[in-house]
């Protein structure tokens, strides 16, 4: 007699994807003023893996980064977030999941002046009703090289310092996956680098999983792959690229995408 398998949510240890996305689309307004921002993604990223998205403008990539981290819902498709499927949730368990199992990096780095540094740090866990761990947060406010900055006020801190904070805070609940949106946009070269490789050790070190959407070549090549949107489709890829190849890349990506756009026009 064949056993019928029970159908269970998979657990985290069940996948080796951290983010599996599968015919995702997502369209904007209704028929003739209907725009299709994703035309069906379908892309499966393994736990400590660090992506860059790039693409030309309006190419889709932050409707990418929103349907992926469960603040935006697909039209159609599904979004597995270590084996949960978060299309399925309703918005009281999606927000509890993003609270609990994603961290966030924002160009503009987001966090509360009225806070400290550390209070900061704690608010994913606040929020999400566990004990606000100061031994946790000092841990992680250490690993980016602010140990010493806890009592501060984030605008006593350089946009540098404020972006470590908000790494910070983006790993004090040890999460499935890190998304970080144009994380070095606001900064200068010299401190883009040093958030890059923050973000590369927190992968290399923590095992962390980061999906970054960036212009950038130069932040892009800190990825071990790269993923080239275009008109809401993943039309290349690139895996452990120099910035001039990936640059190079681009600019052919966004060449081809005009000369269609001036045909079309
Ligand atoms: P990118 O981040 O690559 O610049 P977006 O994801 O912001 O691209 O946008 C992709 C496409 O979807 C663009 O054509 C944009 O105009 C459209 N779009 C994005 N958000 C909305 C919205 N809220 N309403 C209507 N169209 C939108």
């Amino acid at each position: 007699m064949a056993l019928r398998k029970k159908r269970t949510a998979p657990r985290p240890a069940d996948t080796p994807w951290a983010v599996e996305l599968n015919g995702v689309r997502r369209s904007y307004g209704k028929r003739s003023a209907e725009v299709h921002a994703l035309r069906g993604i379908d892309l499966a990223l393994p736990h400590g893996s660090f992506t860059a998205v790039m693409g030309p403008s309006g190419s889709g990539k932050s409707t990418f980064l929103q349907c992926a981290a469960g603040l935006d819902r697909p039209t159609a498709g599904t979004v597995r977030l270590a084996g949960t499927d978060i299309t399925a949730l309703d918005e009281n368990r999606l927000t509890e999941l993003r609270r609990a199992r994603l961290g966030f990096v924002f160009q503009s780095f987001n966090l509360l002046p009225s806070l400290t540094v550390e209070q900061n740090v704690l608010l994913p866990l606040r929020l999400g009703g566990r004990r606000p761990d100061r031994a946790r947060a000092r841990d992680v406010l250490g690993r980016v090289g602010l140990g010493d900055k806890g009592h501060r006020r984030p605008t006593e801190l350089s946009g540098g310092q404020q972006q470590r904070v908000a790494v910070a805070r983006a790993l004090v609940t040890r999460p499935d996956v890190i998304f970080a949106d144009e994380p070095t946009g606001a900064l200068d070269t010299t401190t883009a680098t040093e958030i890059l490789s923050l973000l590369r050790t927190a992968v290399d070190r923590l095992g962390a999983t980061v999906v970054m959407v960036t212009h950038d070549p130069s932040a892009a090549a800190w990825a071990d792959r790269v993923l080239f949107l275009a008109d809401g489709a993943i039309t290349d890829e690139l895996s452990g690229a120099s910035a001039q190849r990936i640059g190079t890349r681009l600019t052919d990506l966004i060449s081809h995408h005009r000369r269609l756009a001036g045909v079309a026009a």
